[in-house]
């Protein structure tokens, strides 16, 4: 029979050869388990795809890719759902939870992650080699979008640069169902073009990460109350102002409901969140953030000795899936006047929905360029100022309108490019590239996906055009 849910142009025959390929499942809209499998970190991200392949390995990811190219069908890839995209329904999802191995090559100092693993487990499978990847915040980001979109490490990211930059080698399907093994000296255009570019050139099964000899540091956060907000953010510009590159340094302001998720001395208040990570003696970190220890009182402080394996402590991002809404942009310089633009805009007085309001420090390694370096296009700036608003529809557009007026205020400071990691579900890949990178990728990605099939969930790098039509369309 045939499923109702399919569009005409599909037969259940060619649907059932497909499942019949897999290692791992398929569900159709109408199946037990689609709903689930389909179901994204921000809840807000719900597609409605007309295929899924929960895919076990590569195989079923080529498979899954040939049968979307043979129906017309665009393909999306989903590790966790964190990152929001706008929604997409008619297109087949390749879903890599099922893909989580991790292999660490101590000697190498790499580890080989399959397209599903998070971060929590490569933290915890270096660690007992004595080593530590470039990860994110949170443990249950997923390494192959997080890399592939940057990388910003907020302990390791100012001594040791982006994640992108410190991979050696990925497995990818691309639009031909061909699995290619991509290196410096393997299609290196291409190499260096899935490192920023996310999904658009295929379907990454795996790939071999750096690791770092590091397995601890001195950090922690300190949160403060509402009425020190301004004081707070000046402290902070002071302290980075002066940082070596050991010391990475975020601000929050945290506008939290009173839900019973939160923290009971954070809950239904706001407050301000100083990150500290500094890889050295606790002596030294302490002489760099004195600021942070007379600026005003902490309400929580937990700042102390930590294994690299508590990175977690450091954000303290939330671990449940939620609906939520993020805008982020990048900033040159962060001078007094942005400070206090942030403040109005969304500190204790000003109003303002959002629930984060982030502003992390770059520089150091993750402002140098090399030969081979990955097309992340966050090289001059020197901070990232990010938004998130955690609620339902009329909450998250209230927090959209707010962090959209704070971005056109901070436009002086601002690089003009946006962080694809901290990007907003409107962020379009104008937006992220340099116009000159953009044309690059857009030549690369004729050669590889000239039909635009990996054209859903992500920000989309559309094929360049032949001269005749470019000329046509003029
Ligand atoms: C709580 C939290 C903390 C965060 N902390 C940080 C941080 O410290 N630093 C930072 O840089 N970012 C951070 N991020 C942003 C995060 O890196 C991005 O949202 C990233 O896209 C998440 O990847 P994912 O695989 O978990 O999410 P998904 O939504 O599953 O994937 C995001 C996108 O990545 C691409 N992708 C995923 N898998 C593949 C694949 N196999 N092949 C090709 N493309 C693929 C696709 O385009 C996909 O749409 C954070 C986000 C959250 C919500």
């Amino acid at each position: 029979m045939t499923d109702p849910h399919l569009c005409a142009d599909i037969h259940q025959d060619a649907v059932d050869a497909l499942a019949s390929q897999l290692t791992g499942s398929l569900f159709t809209p109408g199946d037990p388990g689609y709903t689930a499998e389909a179901v994204a970190f921000n809840l807000r991200s719900q597609h409605r795809p007309l295929l899924i392949v929960a895919a076990a390995d590569h195989a079923d990811v080529r498979a899954a890719v040939r049968f979307a190219a043979a129906h017309g069908l665009p393909v999306g890839v989903m590790a966790t759902g964190h990152q929001p995209f706008p929604l997409a329904d008619r297109f087949v999802l390749i879903t890599t939870r099922g893909m989580g191995a991790v292999e660490i090559d101590a000697a190498r100092r790499t580890a080989r992650v399959e397209a599903g693993a998070v971060w929590g487990d490569v933290v915890e499978a270096a660690r007992t080699a004595g080593l530590a990847p470039l990860n994110g915040s949170s443990p249950g980001v997923g390494v192959v979008g997080y890399v592939l979109g940057g990388g910003l490490s907020p302990v390791l990211g100012r001594k040791y640069g982006w994640a992108a930059d410190h991979v050696s080698a990925i497995d990818v399907v691309t639009a031909d169902g061909q699995l290619r093994h991509l290196t410096e000296d393997s299609e290196p255009e291409l190499f260096r073009s899935m490192r920023g570019g996310r999904s658009n050139f295929g379907v990454v099964t795996s790939m071999e990460i750096g690791l770092f000899p590091v397995t601890s540091f001195y950090g922690g956060g300190i949160f403060y109350t509402a009425e020190h907000t301004a004081a707070v953010l000046h402290a902070y510009r002071d302290v980075v102002g002066r940082a070596p590159d050991e010391l990475t340094c975020s601000v929050a302001l945290l506008n939290f409901p009173p839900v019973p998720e939160v923290p009971e001395m954070l809950r239904g208040r706001f407050t301000v969140h100083v990150r500290i990570a500094f890889l050295g003696e606790a002596e030294e970190a302490e002489k760099l953030i004195a600021p942070f220890r007379t600026v005003a009182p902490a309400l929580i402080d937990t700042t102390g000795e930590q294994p690299y394996s508590a990175f977690a402590a450091v954000h303290q991002d939330p671990t449940d899936p939620a609906p939520y809404e993020e805008q982020g942009t990048l900033l040159a310089t962060l001078p007094g006047a942005a400070v206090d633009t942030v403040v109005a805009r969304t500190g204790p007085h000003s109003g303002s929905p959002v629930t984060v309001l982030e502003i992390r420090h770059l520089g150091g390694a993750l402002g140098e360029s090399h030969v081979g370096a990955s097309v992340v296009a966050a090289r001059e700036a020197r901070f990232t100022v990010w938004g998130a608003t955690v609620g339902p529809p009329e909450v998250t557009g209230a927090g959209t309108e707010v962090m959209e007026a704070l971005m056109a205020e901070l436009r002086p400071w601002a690089t003009g490019r946006t962080y694809q990691n901290f990007a907003s579900r409107e962020t379009t890949a104008d937006d992220i590239f340099a116009p000159e990178e953009l044309e690059r990728l857009r030549r690369i990605k004729k050669l590889y996906d000239p039909a635009n099939l990996f054209r859903v969930n992500n920000h989309n790098i559309a094929p360049a055009m032949d001269p005749v039509t470019a000329d046509a369309e003029r």
